[in-house]
């Protein structure tokens, strides 16, 4: 996400430096630490019913009926559980994201103007009627029978989802409606169990896993629906429309009538850039930015492995200047600065980046956000060095000096749980840290080497989960030298960097 660009804007147009941190505008991350430091603080493939079950992967299919006069979607979802598991499984578990927008616990300034939720009925595994507990965002479904290793079941139920107004990510406006995290979505049970995180508004809050997806919208006339797979740009959709993609980590889908588009091509991956009226003139300098972007990173890192991007412009609620969805990314189209408004390239090229760190390789975002943002931030800082001539060394030294204070008053380190974290200090310690942190390790081993450890990971652990561990064990490798102690002093505060020299 790059969620602080909302907040940096609004101090800059006030010329206020109150509230919080971030980052990831050059000139918020300045204001951010001029304040600390002044106060002295601190492939696609077609999916017959056969394949299903010869795959390790979850199967969504899902029916989703659009309304747009009741801001709802319902309809059926089905979703058939991997035979390829290591053990018995009694209860499964879903998100139910939309609920947190029910009842709004996370303070007026951020509350929705109506509320959201996604009601859930009818659950049946395998055909027989099976129970369940909703907790909030989290529903659990008790298996009729105990489903033990290389059985397969399908659970399918009705779902309801009311769209909040003003709701983060997931919301309503216009004759636009952005669907995030938008369907009942099966937790991850790995080696720690399930993994059943509840909603909090620092940072991005979710999980999940490669799966495959089959989804129909039906729309009322002349709606596009653009979504995470690969979409059919020519025209609006003719009552329905089904999409397929294999091997994702989510589906999100905007469905709209406020939509323009600009078609382009990064190599064989198709860039779309959508945008409303208005927008005309960022438009056309983000989609360059998009498809510079792309190929950038993909030079970099290795093959983006799927057929389109889509890049949306628009503000998708309160504190989100850019999201990332696995083939679909959204974007403020410009921000404030001291020297007038520009386009919001370096938010494009952020959630861009994220299709490497977070779409391809997978991380726990609520265990370790650092990874994927930290990885992330890196990757927009060396886009926007290398193809906009923007050199952050400085800020980028100021930001391990004020996150060194945060960490000897706090005791906070970058590789802690979201909850951990409070908005004032998790860009700092989450985003710029670890991008400040690569970036002194391309001054200690060379910038080729530090892109060979990016490059290996990425390759390792694409379509997989990663953890913090997994990359310091694919950067010692490649290094060919031991860096432990060098992560240690910059992800877990064991040493003092002023002291470590
Ligand atoms: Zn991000």
């Amino acid at each position: 996400m790059n969620g602080w660009m909302r907040r940096a804007m609004v101090e800059l147009r006030f010329w206020v430096c109150l509230g919080f941190c971030l980052i990831l505008a050059l000139i918020a991350l300045m204001g951010q630490l001029d304040r600390q430091q002044a106060s002295g603080a601190h492939a696609r493939l077609s999916m017959g019913k056969a394949a299903v079950q010869s795959v390790s992967r979850p199967v969504y299919r899902i029916w989703a009926d659009y309304d747009d006069e009741a801001r709802t979607v319902s309809g059926r979802m089905e979703v058939t559980l991997p035979a390829d598991r290591p053990e018995t499984w009694k209860e499964v578990y879903f998100h139910l994201y939309p609920n947190a927008f029910r009842r709004w616990q996370w303070g007026e300034h951020t509350k929705p103007k109506e509320p959201g939720y996604l009601d859930v009925s009818d659950i049946k595994v395998n055909g027989r009627k099976a129970t369940s507990h909703i907790d909030g965002t989290v529903m659990r479904v008790k298996l009729p029978e105990p489903l033990a290793p290389g059985q397969s079941a399908r659970i399918k139920m009705t779902y309801r989802l009311k769209l909040p107004k003003g709701g983060s990510r997931l919301n309503a406006f216009g004759q636009t409606a952005f669907l995030a995290q938008w369907y009942p979505m099966l937790a991850v049970k790995d080696e720690d169990g399930w993994h059943t995180e509840p909603y909090t508004t620092v940072g991005d809050p979710f999980y999940s896993q490669m799966s495959d997806f089959e989804v129909t919208f039906r729309v009322p006339e002349g709606y596009r629906v653009i979504t995470s797979a690969d979409d059919d740009l020519s025209h609006p959709v003719k009552g329905a429309v089904t999409l397929r993609q294999e091997n994702m980590r989510d589906f999100a889908a905007v469905i709209t009538k406020d939509y323009e588009v600009i078609q382009g091509a990064a190599g064989d991956v198709e860039v779309n850039l959508w945008y409303q009226k208005g927008m005309e003139r960022e438009a056309k300098k983000l989609h360059q930015a998009a498809v510079s972007g792309m190929q950038f990173f993909g030079n970099l890192f290795g093959p983006y492995p799927y057929r389109e991007v889509d890049v949306v412009l628009g503000e998708t609620g309160y504190g989100i200047a850019g999201m990332e969805y696995p083939g679909l990314v959204t974007s403020i189209p410009k921000y404030p600065t001291r020297e007038g408004e520009r386009p919001a390239v370096n938010v494009v090229v952020h959630e861009l980046a994220h299709q490497w760190w977070y779409a391809v390789v997978g991380n726990n975002q609520v265990k370790e956000p650092w990874l994927d943002e930290g990885l992330t931030t890196f990757s927009e800082l060396l886009y926007m060095h290398d193809k906009m001539g923007e050199d952050q060394r400085d800020l980028l030294a100021r930001a391990a000096e004020v996150s060194d204070e945060i960490h000897e008053k706090q005791g906070v380190t970058s590789v802690e749980p979201l909850y951990k974290y409070s908005d004032s200090i998790y860009g700092l310690m989450v985003y710029t840290r670890p991008a400040a942190m690569l970036w002194e390790l391309m001054d200690e081993i060379g910038k080729e080497k530090v892109l060979e450890i990016l490059q290996t990971y990425y390759d390792r652990y694409k379509f997989q989960v990663a953890t913090t561990r997994d990359f310091i064990r694919v950067a010692n490798e490649v290094a060919g030298k031991d860096l432990t102690s060098f992560f240690d002093r910059w992800l877990f505060f064991k040493e003092n960097i002023k002291k470590a020299g």
